[in-house]
């Protein structure tokens, strides 16, 4: 007989079909059972946020899309960049990995060109003041 280690709980048992122990196939069950009823809820869940919504383990629901129990093909596609169209990294950000990297560059180019330009204006002002005073010294002959 091959012996396999549970996923769940990592004890050995008799390898059967699944990757799961007998102990443990009912929760595994039950877990399924969210997960299938948070996609039909939320089709346009990533597996990501649908672990968080269900309370269900990541580990878990990869299990499911791995077996072929659950797709989020369809999941996945419907959270797309808003720059770019490219699968976004999260529903909540909408934007692609490559996109949120040049947003963050932008952003950080942006705000060292206004510190820059704040620093070039107090200079201008300053040597005003310097100049205004320097012009009350007078020259002996
Ligand atoms: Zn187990
Ligand atoms: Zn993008």
């Amino acid at each position: 007989m091959a012996l396999s280690t549970c996923m769940r709980c990592e004890s050995m048992f008799d390898k059967g079909k699944t990757a799961i122990c007998p102990a443990c196939l009912p929760v595994e069950e039950a877990d399924y059972e969210k997960v299938r009823q948070g996609l039909q809820d939320h089709p346009e869940m990533n597996a990501e946020d649908l672990a968080a919504s269900v309370g269900v383990d990541m580990k878990c629901i990869m299990r499911f899309l791995d077996d072929g129990r659950i797709e989020t093909t369809a999941a996945n596609a419907a959270v797309v960049c808003g720059r770019c169209g490219a699968p976004a990294i999260s529903i909540s950000k909408r934007l692609c990995k490559s996109c949120l990297n040049r947003l963050d560059a932008e952003l950080t180019t942006q705000v060292s060109q206004i510190s820059l330009g704040k620093k070039k204006n107090m200079e201008v002002g300053s040597s005003f003041k310097t100049g205004g005073n320097s012009s009350t010294v007078k020259f002996q002959r």
